[in-house]
Protein backbone atom coordinates (compact mmCIF):
# COMPACT_ATOMS: atom_id res chain seq x y z
CA UNK A 1 0.00 0.00 0.00
CA UNK A 2 1.11 2.99 -0.65
CA UNK A 3 -0.06 5.74 2.38
CA UNK A 4 1.07 9.08 2.54
CA UNK A 5 0.24 11.60 5.72
CA UNK A 6 -0.50 14.80 3.73
CA UNK A 7 0.67 17.36 6.75
CA UNK A 8 0.73 21.23 7.10
CA UNK A 9 -0.82 24.24 8.94
CA UNK A 10 -4.51 25.05 8.40
CA UNK A 11 -4.88 26.85 4.77
CA UNK A 12 -1.18 24.88 3.25
CA UNK A 13 -3.36 23.47 0.68
CA UNK A 14 -3.90 19.83 2.18
CA UNK A 15 -7.52 19.43 0.38
CA UNK A 16 -6.74 20.67 -2.95
CA UNK A 17 -3.31 18.89 -3.23
CA UNK A 18 -5.45 15.43 -1.39
CA UNK A 19 -7.78 15.81 -4.52
CA UNK A 20 -4.61 15.81 -7.25
CA UNK A 21 -3.17 12.98 -5.53
CA UNK A 22 -6.43 10.90 -5.87
CA UNK A 23 -6.67 11.51 -9.15
CA UNK A 24 -3.16 10.61 -10.09
CA UNK A 25 -2.80 7.48 -7.47
CA UNK A 26 -6.24 6.52 -7.30
CA UNK A 27 -5.83 6.15 -2.53
CA UNK A 28 -8.61 6.76 -0.60
CA UNK A 29 -8.90 10.33 0.46
CA UNK A 30 -9.41 10.91 4.28
CA UNK A 31 -9.61 13.94 5.62
CA UNK A 32 -10.33 13.97 9.78
CA UNK A 33 -12.05 17.29 9.33
CA UNK A 34 -14.05 16.67 6.53
CA UNK A 35 -15.72 13.63 8.01
CA UNK A 36 -16.39 15.76 11.65
CA UNK A 37 -17.66 18.24 9.19
CA UNK A 38 -20.01 15.62 7.59
CA UNK A 39 -21.44 14.23 10.72
CA UNK A 40 -22.24 17.69 12.24
CA UNK A 41 -24.00 18.21 8.61
CA UNK A 42 -25.80 15.03 9.77
CA UNK A 43 -26.23 15.82 13.25
CA UNK A 44 -24.87 12.73 14.60
CA UNK A 45 -23.50 12.85 18.41
CA UNK A 46 -19.71 12.56 17.18
CA UNK A 47 -20.38 15.84 15.00
CA UNK A 48 -22.52 17.80 17.91
CA UNK A 49 -18.85 16.62 20.19
CA UNK A 50 -16.50 17.31 17.16
CA UNK A 51 -18.37 21.57 16.89
CA UNK A 52 -17.69 22.19 20.23
CA UNK A 53 -14.19 22.04 19.86
CA UNK A 54 -14.21 22.88 15.56
CA UNK A 55 -16.19 25.98 16.78
CA UNK A 56 -12.96 27.52 18.96
CA UNK A 57 -10.14 25.91 16.59
CA UNK A 58 -9.28 23.40 19.23
CA UNK A 59 -8.64 19.82 18.23
CA UNK A 60 -11.14 17.38 19.09
CA UNK A 61 -10.08 15.03 21.73
CA UNK A 62 -7.61 12.20 20.39
CA UNK A 63 -9.41 9.16 21.91
CA UNK A 64 -12.18 10.12 19.92
CA UNK A 65 -10.49 11.35 16.56
CA UNK A 66 -8.41 8.06 17.08
CA UNK A 67 -11.66 5.69 16.91
CA UNK A 68 -13.16 7.34 14.32
CA UNK A 69 -10.47 7.50 11.67
CA UNK A 70 -8.94 3.67 12.45
CA UNK A 71 -12.94 2.76 11.66
CA UNK A 72 -12.80 4.47 8.01
CA UNK A 73 -9.35 2.62 7.51
CA UNK A 74 -10.52 -0.48 8.45
CA UNK A 75 -13.58 0.02 6.02
CA UNK A 76 -11.06 0.59 3.03
CA UNK A 77 -8.34 -2.19 3.43
CA UNK A 78 -8.88 -3.26 0.14
CA UNK A 79 -7.61 -0.10 -0.73
CA UNK A 80 -4.58 1.25 -2.96
CA UNK A 81 -3.62 3.41 0.18
CA UNK A 82 -4.49 6.22 1.81
CA UNK A 83 -4.17 9.57 2.06
CA UNK A 84 -4.04 10.55 5.67
CA UNK A 85 -5.33 14.51 5.59
CA UNK A 86 -5.64 16.64 9.04
CA UNK A 87 -4.10 13.58 10.77
CA UNK A 88 -2.10 13.11 12.71
CA UNK A 89 -2.29 15.99 14.64
CA UNK A 90 -1.03 14.85 17.91
CA UNK A 91 1.76 12.50 18.80
CA UNK A 92 -0.45 9.86 20.38
CA UNK A 93 -2.26 10.03 17.20
CA UNK A 94 1.09 9.70 15.17
CA UNK A 95 1.65 6.50 17.71
CA UNK A 96 -1.99 5.12 17.61
CA UNK A 97 -1.95 5.26 13.74
CA UNK A 98 1.72 3.06 13.75
CA UNK A 99 0.38 0.71 15.73
CA UNK A 100 -2.93 0.01 14.00
CA UNK A 101 -1.38 0.24 10.72
CA UNK A 102 1.38 -2.08 11.72
CA UNK A 103 -1.63 -4.90 12.89
CA UNK A 104 -2.92 -4.69 8.96
CA UNK A 105 0.86 -5.51 8.04
CA UNK A 106 1.43 -1.82 6.66
CA UNK A 107 2.79 1.54 7.50
CA UNK A 108 3.19 5.08 6.63
CA UNK A 109 5.05 5.55 3.49
CA UNK A 110 6.05 9.22 4.06
CA UNK A 111 5.09 12.49 5.21
CA UNK A 112 4.44 15.38 2.38
CA UNK A 113 4.64 18.55 4.42
CA UNK A 114 3.30 21.67 2.70
CA UNK A 115 5.50 24.54 3.98
CA UNK A 116 3.81 27.80 3.85
CA UNK A 117 4.49 30.95 5.87
CA UNK A 118 1.85 32.43 8.36
CA UNK A 119 0.69 35.57 6.80
CA UNK A 120 -0.28 33.53 3.35
CA UNK A 121 -1.99 31.28 5.36
CA UNK A 122 -4.39 33.88 6.87
CA UNK A 123 -4.89 35.45 3.77
CA UNK A 124 -5.64 32.07 2.08
CA UNK A 125 -7.99 30.59 4.95
CA UNK A 126 -9.85 34.37 5.31
CA UNK A 127 -10.24 33.98 1.25
CA UNK A 128 -11.12 30.46 1.25
CA UNK A 129 -14.41 31.50 3.82
CA UNK A 130 -16.63 33.05 1.35
CA UNK A 131 -16.29 29.35 -0.62
CA UNK A 132 -16.05 26.72 1.85
CA UNK A 133 -18.35 28.43 4.02
CA UNK A 134 -16.78 27.18 6.94
CA UNK A 135 -16.88 29.74 10.07
CA UNK A 136 -13.67 29.04 11.34
CA UNK A 137 -12.09 29.99 7.63
CA UNK A 138 -14.24 33.31 8.07
CA UNK A 139 -13.20 35.05 11.71
CA UNK A 140 -9.38 35.76 11.77
CA UNK A 141 -9.33 34.90 15.69
CA UNK A 142 -10.25 31.57 15.20
CA UNK A 143 -7.74 30.97 12.32
CA UNK A 144 -4.83 32.54 14.69
CA UNK A 145 -6.04 29.79 17.05
CA UNK A 146 -5.80 26.91 14.94
CA UNK A 147 -2.76 27.88 13.53
CA UNK A 148 -1.13 28.56 17.41
CA UNK A 149 -2.72 24.96 18.16
CA UNK A 150 -0.74 23.62 14.97
CA UNK A 151 2.18 25.30 16.59
CA UNK A 152 1.90 23.98 20.05
CA UNK A 153 0.42 20.40 19.13
CA UNK A 154 0.67 19.69 15.73
CA UNK A 155 4.15 20.66 14.47
CA UNK A 156 5.94 18.25 16.46
CA UNK A 157 4.37 15.16 14.81
CA UNK A 158 7.09 15.88 12.25
CA UNK A 159 9.86 15.02 14.34
CA UNK A 160 8.22 11.51 14.79
CA UNK A 161 8.23 11.42 10.71
CA UNK A 162 11.95 12.61 10.22
CA UNK A 163 13.31 10.31 12.74
CA UNK A 164 11.89 7.45 11.00
CA UNK A 165 13.73 8.97 7.86
CA UNK A 166 10.23 9.66 6.18
CA UNK A 167 9.92 13.25 6.27
CA UNK A 168 9.51 14.90 2.96
CA UNK A 169 9.14 19.34 3.23
CA UNK A 170 7.39 20.46 -0.20
CA UNK A 171 7.61 24.17 -0.74
CA UNK A 172 3.79 24.76 -0.53
CA UNK A 173 3.94 28.34 -2.36
CA UNK A 174 3.03 28.80 -5.79
CA UNK A 175 -0.20 27.73 -8.38
CA UNK A 176 -1.58 24.75 -7.63
CA UNK A 177 -0.38 23.03 -10.63
CA UNK A 178 2.96 23.74 -9.22
CA UNK A 179 2.75 22.44 -6.14
CA UNK A 180 0.81 19.05 -7.87
CA UNK A 181 3.66 18.81 -9.68
CA UNK A 182 6.64 19.08 -6.69
CA UNK A 183 4.60 16.61 -4.47
CA UNK A 184 3.87 14.33 -7.68
CA UNK A 185 8.14 13.68 -8.05
CA UNK A 186 8.48 13.35 -4.46
CA UNK A 187 5.66 10.33 -4.47
CA UNK A 188 7.20 9.21 -8.09
CA UNK A 189 10.88 9.17 -6.59
CA UNK A 190 9.89 7.35 -3.36
CA UNK A 191 7.96 4.63 -5.52
CA UNK A 192 10.80 4.69 -8.16
CA UNK A 193 12.93 3.90 -4.61
CA UNK A 194 14.86 6.82 -4.17
CA UNK A 195 12.94 9.48 -1.76
CA UNK A 196 13.49 13.28 -3.12
CA UNK A 197 13.42 16.02 -0.83
P1 LIG B 1 -9.33 20.72 9.01
O1 LIG B 1 -10.48 20.49 8.07
O2 LIG B 1 -8.23 19.70 8.87
O3 LIG B 1 -8.81 22.14 8.95
O4 LIG B 1 -9.90 20.53 10.48
C1 LIG B 1 -10.91 21.37 10.99
C2 LIG B 1 -11.05 21.15 12.49
O5 LIG B 1 -11.43 19.78 12.75
C3 LIG B 1 -9.78 21.36 13.31
O6 LIG B 1 -9.57 22.73 13.63
C4 LIG B 1 -10.07 20.51 14.54
O7 LIG B 1 -10.99 21.15 15.40
C5 LIG B 1 -10.80 19.31 13.94
N1 LIG B 1 -9.86 18.23 13.53
C6 LIG B 1 -9.58 17.79 12.28
N2 LIG B 1 -8.69 16.80 12.31
C7 LIG B 1 -8.37 16.59 13.61
C8 LIG B 1 -7.47 15.72 14.28
N3 LIG B 1 -6.70 14.84 13.61
N4 LIG B 1 -7.43 15.78 15.63
C9 LIG B 1 -8.20 16.63 16.33
N5 LIG B 1 -9.04 17.51 15.76
C10 LIG B 1 -9.14 17.51 14.41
Amino acid sequence: MLNIVLFGPPGAGKGTQSENLVARYGLVHLSTGDIFRRNIQNETVLGQLAKSFMDKGELVPDSVTIKMLESEVNGQLDSKGFIFDGFPRTQAQAEALESFLAEKETSISCMLALEVEERILVERLLGRAAVSGRSDDADETIIRNRIAVYHSQTALVAEHYKTQGKYIGIDGIGTVDVIASRLFSSIDGLLAGKVQG
